[in-house]
């Protein structure tokens, strides 16, 4: 198989030649359709982080000094210049992760709806806000927003641009700098999007792209950090959380789920089926929101299991750099690995295999049927660990109440999908999931598509959150400027305390009545 034609020598010779490395180290890119080697990506070191820093709180300097305006502008053209490459940067996205091509599409698409959302929103977002201040007339105070500086932002492979781009955005558009670590698996489509900003007008050296192993560079990226922006798993999210607590830095962290999907007894299943299918096997199953777990009632079990099973086993599967499979192969064989292992240990501790359950070596090294699964029980790997493949599995429920207590059995809390013909129903059964994202009626599309509702991981699923207001909030500082125009808060030397004492608790009933405080 050959590589798309619009990834040239050329190309990638600009691409790895952005990364900021003098450590003579390489890691080996292998495009995942075939395990052939691509090229040898540079990493960096230590000292490399540093120098990232350094060039990046320059140019941070200049950026944050430019009238808003001015930088939204670079982000409008921005926008433009990934509208007209968007299927070059599919093209990177699906030989580093090996992800269906409509799914690499989608993924460009979701930059494009943040860019344009905070294209619009941040005026009013950053704006100042002017109260009165703490004595009427004479005094104000206003909440200045200023960006904290140098945001580090570590991202993962299984949507690499959207985790990159999509959560700089804000942080740009703020008035910061990034140091972005990609993971060494995708960093070339994420160096593509750092080359369209600086295209747009971006100052020199304000995203700087550092590669390496997390343990190699993790603590020296955080260490150097205004604030942390990480996506990845809960595991690496509690390293880089306790190391943001001790240093007295901010971090967002948006980690892994076991996502729950509830099908209601009036629940369509023409339009159930569909959905659940995506949802439960969308990027080849490696997506955050997606769905591992799906609760039907007894009354609907075997109608259900069916023509679910059915839908499954229609899924094509395949390893072409065009729209028609929907679902590609897994990221690497370790994470092939990892798949086989939950699977094998469910199924040697009872668990039935409806359809799926092997490796597809004749498409490729990492390939994975999508699986569906029942009969799970709580001492399988599978049951309450996010295994992040293309496998789910399907549970019963005699009442409602036992579905919703299923549902929230578990450390996770990022995405849960109800679904039901009455729709305020259904909705009522969403809001008792203790979840940062509820879907009614879709798996997980709906509430990540929706820019303006910010959103993030309950419980072990993260910290903080991502779009809407606090999504651009986060990566700035609050000053608070208190002006008096006359001095009439400190106390003469000859105060009588009784009088004082009596009248500010007259001053304080008298502004509550009238809601001046
Ligand atoms: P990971 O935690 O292993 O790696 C994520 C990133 O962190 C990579 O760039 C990696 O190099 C880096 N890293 C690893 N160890 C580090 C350390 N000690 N210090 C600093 N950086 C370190 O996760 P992964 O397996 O690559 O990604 C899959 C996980 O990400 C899944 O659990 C998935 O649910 C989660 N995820 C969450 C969201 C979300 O929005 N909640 C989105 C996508 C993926």
């Amino acid at each position: 198989m050959s590589l798309p034609s619009s990834i040239t020598p050329e190309l990638l010779a600009k691409l790895t030649g952005m990364v900021v490395s003098t450590s003579g180290r390489t890691y080996p890119l292998t495009e995942v359709y075939t395990g052939d080697k691509v090229l040898d990506l540079p990493q960096s070191s230590p000292e490399d982080v540093e120098t990232a820093y350094a060039a990046a709180r320059k140019a941070q300097a200049i950026w944050a000094s430019w009238p808003l305006k001015s930088r939204l502008d670079v982000m409008k053209r921005f926008h433009e210049l990934l509208l007209q490459n968007g299927l070059a940067i599919a093209d990177l996205m699906q030989v580093e992760t090996g992800k269906a091509r409509r799914m690499a599409f989608e993924e460009t698409c979701d930059v494009l709806m943040v860019t344009s959302h905070y294209i619009k929103a941040a005026p009013r977002i950053l704006k100042e806000k002017k109260h009165g201040g703490v004595v009427p007339v004479v005094s104000t105070s206003t909440e200045v927003r200023l960006p904290k500086g140098v945001i580090g932002l570590i991202s993962p492979w299984n949507f690499p641009f959207a985790t990159s781009l999509s959560d700089a955005m804000p942080a740009l558009i703020a008035g910061n700098g990034v140091v972005l670590k990609p993971d060494n698996k995708s960093t070339l489509n994420v160096a593509y999007g750092v080359d369209l900003l600086y295209r747009a007008g971006m100052p020199a050296g304000l995203v700087q792209i550092v590669c390496g192993e997390g343990p190699d560079i993790g603590s020296t990226i955080v260490e150097n950090a205004d604030f942390v922006m990480f996506t990845g798993s809960t595991a690496t999210g509690r390293i880089i959380g306790a190391q943001a607590g001790q240093n007295l830095i901010g971090c967002t962290l948006e980690l892994g789920g076991k996502n729950p999907l509830i099908v209601l007894d009036d629940a369509d299943l023409d339009e159930v089926i569909p959905g659940a299918i995506m949802a439960a096997f969308l990027n080849t199953g490696q997506a955050c929101m997606h769905i591992e777990r799906i609760y039907v009632s007894e009354k609907r079990k075997d109608e259900f299991t069916q023509r679910f099973v059915e839908a499954a086993r229609a899924i094509e599967v395949g390893a072409t750099y065009d729209f028609s499979p929907m679902m590609g192969s897994l990221v690497s064989v370790p994470q092939r690995e990892r798949i086989e292992s939950h699977v094998d240990d469910a199924v040697a501790k009872g668990a039935t295999v409806l359809t799926g359950g092997k490796a597809r070596p004749d498409l490729g090294p990492a390939f994975y049927e999508p699986t569906v699964l029942t009969d799970i029980t709580p001492d399988m790997i599978l049951a309450k660990n996010e295994t992040f493949g293309p496998v789910t599995s399907i549970y019963t429920y005699k009442t409602v109440d036992e579905a919703v207590a299923l549902a929230n059995d578990t450390d996770y809390g990022l995405n849960a999908s109800v679904w039901g013909k009455d729709v305020a129903a259904a909705e009522a059964v969403g809001r008792r999931i203790q979840a940062g994202n509820i879907n009614i009626n879709d798996g997980l599309a709906a509430s990540y598509a929706s820019k303006k509702s910010t959103s993030g991981g309950f419980k072990t699923s993260g910290v903080g959150s991502r779009h809407g207001d606090a999504g651009m909030l986060k990566y700035t500082d609050v000053q608070n400027v208190a002006v008096l125009k006359k001095q009439v808060l400190s106390n003469p030397p000859d105060t009588d305390w009784d009088k004082n004492v009596d009248q500010t608790v007259k001053g304080l009933r008298f502004m509550r009545k009238l809601g001046i405080r």
